[in-house]
């Protein structure tokens, strides 16, 4: 054969996901923690690295690790489901309550796995867009899903690439409206440190997703976890891959999970950092920031794109464009780093901001440099 078969049609308008490798002295692009995994940490783990056991297939439900995340939040380890990185379960969600002929509802702008793993699994997505200010249109969720043909819902909270918080009594609603289920992403918990575990109780329905990946420093070892009813956790049980999260990283985020305490002080520093960005944005003269719960802030600025490749190219600051992105336009999103990253990334936004008015005053037209595409 000259040729090959074509694969699934669902297939046809995805583009593969492109991380873009670009490299810069301060990333500030995917909300990762600035800082690697504290010394103490990496050298306990290295004392005992010569007694791992890389030869051995890892435990599929990593067991140890589940029994710690049960305990430190009040659940049994039924209730708790380890994927690699958060973004495998919830693909193991849409595996088994999404699928031909079944309905995702999710509120853009949102987190894009959620879209990418529908389309994978053909699944039908239900868009109810989100206000100006970024919130969700309560009302609209609440018509939409009293149809009664949702089948789950994602909604991120703090919502990703925005930062907002969503009310929480339009959850609970939400959750006594629909036998849905509700999947709360709150891979940002421990910057919002709001969650609706107090709920799960009551609601065998919701579902919480949190990661290692955003406060924990490890977004390299691909560590996720859910919470959800036993019976919910039994369904995704069936449809996962039994070896997605390697002993290594279960080993680490183990040793990580018990040593969190460690973790403290840089997360309250992340949360200064993200005060100290958006009084910083706010300051500089065409910049509309949005309030953030998380670990980046969203901005608004003309001509965003110009200003982005500005940053990378004469800063060597890298952040995320988001301004060709449906209900984002010109706006750019910055991860909180350290300190001096953060004064560096503000420092560089406003020169560059000074250049373009200076030279639009001295009569010059936007040159290309300053227009998208
Ligand atoms: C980062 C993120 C995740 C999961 O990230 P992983 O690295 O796969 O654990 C999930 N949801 C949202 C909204 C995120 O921003």
């Amino acid at each position: 054969m000259n040729r090959f078969r074509e694969p699934r049609p669902e297939l046809d308008g995805l583009i593969p996901y492109d991380a873009k490798d670009v490299r810069a002295d301060v990333v500030l692009a995917s909300n990762e923690h600035p800082l690697n995994l504290p010394g103490e940490i990496v050298a306990k783990l290295s004392q005992r690295l010569s007694e791992f056991r890389f030869n051995r297939y890892p435990d599929p439900t990593a067991t140890e690790l589940r029994k710690l995340l049960a305990e430190a939040n009040g659940l049994e380890p039924e209730n708790v489901l380890v994927g690699n990185g958060g973004d495998e379960l919830i693909f193991d969600l849409l595996l088994a309550w999404g699928g031909p002929g079944r309905k995702l509802l999710d509120a853009p702008p949102t987190f894009s796995m959620y879209g990418i793993d529908a389309a994978v699994t053909g699944t039908e997505v239900v868009r109810v867009p989100r206000r100006d200010d970024f919130s969700v249109d309560e009302e609209a969720v609440l018509e939409r899903v009293g149809r009664g043909d949702i089948d789950i819902v994602m909604l991120a909270n703090p919502n990703n690439p925005t930062g907002n918080l969503t009310d929480e009594g339009f959850l609970i609603d939400l959750l006594n409206a629909t036998d849905a289920i509700v999947l709360v992403d709150e891979a940002y918990f421990e910057f919002s440190r709001h969650t609706m575990r107090p709920h799960m109780a009551r609601h065998p329905n919701l579902v919480l997703l949190r990661t290692f990946s955003k406060a924990f420093s490890l977004s390299g070892l691909r560590v996720g976890y859910l919470f959800g009813h036993a019976d919910v956790v039994r369904e995704l049980m069936k449809v996962r891959q039994p070896y997605s999260v390697n002993a290594f990283s279960q080993w680490v985020a183990a040793t990580v999970f018990r040593e969190r305490v460690a973790f403290e002080q840089s997360i309250s520093e992340i949360i200064r950092g993200r005060d100290q960005l958006t009084h910083g944005l706010d300051m500089l003269h065409g910049v509309e920031v949005f309030p953030s719960e998380a670990n980046f802030v969203l901005f608004r600025v003309e001509h965003a794109s110009a200003l982005w490749r500005d940053l990378l190219h004469n800063h060597s600051v890298l952040v995320r464009d988001f301004s060709r992105s449906p209900g984002l336009r010109d706006c750019l999103r910055v991860t909180v780093g350290t300190p001096e990253e953060n004064t560096r990334f503000l420092e560089a936004v406003d020169e560059v901001l000074t250049t373009r008015r200076a030279s639009e005053h001295f009569g010059e037209r936007a040159t290309a440099t300053w227009h998208d595409g």
